[in-house]
């Protein structure tokens, strides 16, 4: 069974249909990424999966209808975004910030292990635990988003843009952690505009165009195709 069955989405901003009724399903342990251009519709997607924005249609979410359930409901059932611009604390601390991650939980002992665990994952955020978020790289910042939202343990973990405004280097950075987060088992939907780098790192891939999922496949079989590599790989 999928963790997420996405049927017949819509999402809309006044006359502007940003999302025209997409159809699309994530299973546990899956690494997902919705690819498209600017404008496309992948974060009023992910805007709507979280009831950040108001959806039409169906989302099935570990067997159950999220239909019109409130933002903060949908995270307490194990969905976590790490939104465009990342939304972090810049006036809190690293250390705080993670805190934050775990604030629906009260096991001590398996926040003290995540904690753990996401300072293995991303070593700079020890080096930084005590400094101000808002003081930190823009890199940094997108590392300590991606920690805090682990640190509520999600069952399903929304990436938006997660490469946006950060140097080759870094880039290449969050991606191999992604990968590693994605090893783990952590189930992942990743929103990206830079293709190249969301089909090397995910299993399956889905393609949108003004609203619509046009393409679907698994990411190295869409990599190849002609239509994929001439729209996004820069063929
Ligand atoms: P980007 O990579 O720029 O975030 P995207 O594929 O994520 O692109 P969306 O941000 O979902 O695309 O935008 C889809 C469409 O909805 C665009 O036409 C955009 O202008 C419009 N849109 C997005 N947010 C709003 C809003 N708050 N109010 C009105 N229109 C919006």
């Amino acid at each position: 069974m999928s963790l997420l069955k996405v049927s017949g989405l819509k999402v809309a901003y006044g006359g502007i249909q940003a999302v025209r009724g997409i159809d699309f399903h994530v299973d546990e342990g899956e690494l997902i990424c919705l690819i498209g251009a600017n404008g496309a519709g992948k974060s009023s997607t992910l805007k709507g999966l979280m009831g950040l924005v108001k959806p039409h249609g169906d989302v099935q979410f570990a067997g159950e209808r999220l239909h019109k359930l409130p933002t903060h409901a949908i995270a307490a059932r194990g969905m976590a975004l790490v939104p465009e611009g990342r939304g972090i604390f810049g006036r809190l601390t690293v250390a705080e910030n993670l805190d934050m991650g775990a604030y629906l939980r009260n096991d001590r002992e398996g926040i003290r292990a995540d904690l753990a665990r996401v300072y293995h994952l991303f070593p700079r955020l020890i080096e930084r635990c005590k400094q101000l978020a808002g003081t930190l790289s823009g890199g940094e910042q997108q590392m300590l988003a991606i920690a805090r939202a682990l640190m509520g343990r999600p069952r399903l973990l929304l990436l938006d843009e997660p490469s946006m405004g950060l140097a080759p280097l870094m880039v290449q950075k969050i991606y191999e952690t992604i990968g590693m987060i994605a090893a783990e088992g952590v189930t992942i939907l990743l929103v990206e505009q830079n293709a190249n780098l969301a089909l090397q790192v995910s299993h399956r891939a889905y393609v949108m165009e003004s609203g619509e999922i046009t393409l679907s496949g698994a990411s190295d079989e869409l990599a190849k195709d002609s239509q994929v590599r001439a729209a996004y790989l820069g063929d």
